[in-house]
């Protein structure tokens, strides 16, 4: 059984103006993402572990990803829409890779001697049973994972639901949105993952580039404060009024912008061990 970092454990098992342009742009399919400030930030080491190397997810990864290219650019895509060059930023020194069989999908945990080391544990059954494209799947867990390895959560205070909504955000600006996922506004606005991610995108447009990257920023060394929060970041306004204002907008775009695969599988949350 897996270690479950201690933010999952809480609540749940670059850019334009968007306010001046349809929210539809937000479609990870029918869009290219925007794109990514290229500042070139220090890599942490990359290491890769593959404990079964005979077993067909290996083979899967090893034939889709360029090990010395695709980590450290995904790395890059996190840091770059998170932080400023200048910003203040988490002090990880090393990621590590580790592609094995277990249950759900990938997790990301510190290790017992460091917090600064990071590891990514990346189930290789799931790998053997991705339909599709699994390159672009794969990297898309890496970078949903990788930003848990680099951003702020307000000292483990911040709700499960924001975390993983941030780190689905930075996954769909990053151009690696499952095909699958589905912009949708039922119950609340810290449901997680990709339901979140489109209401920070949401947010990103209406308050203008850099608001995710404010509310990251914001979550560093104090604890969490949902209406401070929200007031500091979009403009005074409270989330929840937020929420309502961007189920109006889906509401009068159609309900729920699909991508187009309406017999794919539901959302598989990333981390469902
Ligand atoms: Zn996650």
């Amino acid at each position: 059984m897996p270690v479950i970092p201690q933010y999952f454990q809480q609540e749940m098992p670059a850019i334009s103006r968007a306010d001046q342009a349809p929210l539809a742009s937000s479609n990870p399919t029918t869009t290219a993402p925007l794109p990514i400030r290229r500042h070139r930030f220090p890599t942490p080491k990359l290491r890769l572990h593959l404990n079964q190397l005979s077993h067909e997810g290996s083979s899967i990864f090893l034939s889709n990803t360029k090990g010395n290219e695709d980590l450290e650019t995904q790395v890059q895509n996190v840091l770059n829409l998170l932080y400023a060059p200048d910003d203040h930023r988490p002090g990880t020194r090393s990621v590590t890779f580790v592609l094995r069989s277990m249950d759900g999908v990938a997790y990301t945990d510190g290790t017992d001697l460091d917090s600064d080391h990071k590891e990514i544990h990346f189930n290789l059954n799931y790998i053997t049973g991705i339909q599709g494209d699994a390159r672009h799947e794969m990297l898309g867990v890496i970078c949903h994972e990788l930003v848990h390895c680099f951003q702020y959560n307000a000292r483990g205070t911040c709700p499960g639901g924001l975390i993983e909504g941030i780190a689905d955000w930075v996954r769909l600006r990053a151009g690696l949105a499952a095909k699958h996922w589905r912009q949708e506004a039922d119950g609340k606005w810290d449901g997680g993952y990709q339901h979140t991610g489109f209401f920070l995108d949401y947010l990103e447009g209406r308050f203008g580039e850099g608001t995710v990257r404010k509310i990251n920023g914001w979550l560093r060394g104090r604890k969490y404060d949902e209406k401070t929060l929200f007031a500091d970041c979009c403009g005074g306004h409270a989330v929840g009024d937020l929420w309502e204002d961007y189920k109006k907008v889906l509401k009068s775009q159609g309900e729920g912008q699909s991508t187009g695969h309406e017999d794919a599988p539901p959302p598989v949350p990333t981390h469902a061990v």
